[in-house]
């Protein structure tokens, strides 16, 4: 199926979610995730009207990006390597995958002006996910005051790999009382509005607990269904 014809449904999806809980459209930015896909699938998505795109790894971003430069925002998602910062720190434009110091050291070095990052939390406590444990998240968020180029413009989690909807939505829900706490703490470094949650199976119920972000690959460009 086209790219276009798929953003109609997952739109259409987007809507009906914002409707049951009475949010804006627009307070939801539809990232798609372009990981398993062509540079010409991601073409396509930028056509039918896109315009921020995900990646996991700096190959993939690299590779897309000889192609599609800067006309889409990038959003690194995937866990990043200390090593790899440098590669892709003047392409993006949201890093969704702080959860470590040597990580933060590395981005607060290699950047030039400020780099917008969402912390990652393991909120389901998966031993198989990244990101940073839930217990810790605050205390690691306070921590990043020093590192100047790091501004934390929110939150970001994998649900657990489920269809069991009281526990995706429990997750969710933790992600976002945490953001509101770090938000009422009004770090100038931790602006803290952003939660970044929801995939292809479970972007419905993210939103409908405050997502602002959601991330799809398979749904919207993946090449089978
Ligand atoms: C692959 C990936 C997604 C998209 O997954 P789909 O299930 O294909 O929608 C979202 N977020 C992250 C971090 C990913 O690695």
């Amino acid at each position: 199926m086209k790219v276009v014809e798929k953003l109609k449904q997952i739109n259409k999806q987007i809507d009906e979610a914002c409707l049951t809980v009475d949010r804006k459209t627009d307070e939801v930015k539809l990232i798609a995730v372009t990981k398993y896909v062509s540079t010409e699938r991601a073409m396509e998505a930028l056509e039918a009207g896109i315009n921020d795109l995900g990646e996991n790894r700096d190959e993939g971003l690299l590779e897309k990006w000889e192609v599609l430069q800067d006309k889409p925002n990038w959003h690194y998602i995937g866990t990043l390597q200390t090593r790899k910062v440098k590669n892709i720190i003047d392409k993006v434009s949201y890093i969704h995958s702080l959860d470590r110091h040597s990580l933060a050291e590395e981005i607060n070095k290699r950047a030039n002006g400020k780099i917008k990052c969402l912390v990652q939390v393991n909120v389901s406590g998966e031993e198989s996910k990244h990101g940073i444990p839930f217990e810790d998240a605050m205390a690691f968020i306070e921590s990043l005051r020093p590192y100047e180029n790091i501004s934390v413009e929110g939150l970001m989690t994998m649900a657990p790999l489920t269809n069991d909807e009281p526990i995706l939505r429990a997750c969710f829900q933790k992600l976002r009382e945490l953001r509101d706490q770090v938000q009422d703490l009004h770090l100038d470094f931790a602006p803290c509005t952003e939660l970044s949650m929801g995939m292809s199976n479970d972007f419905k119920i993210a939103i409908e607990e405050g997502a602002t972000m959601i991330r799809i690959g398979t749904a919207l460009v993946g090449e089978d269904g």
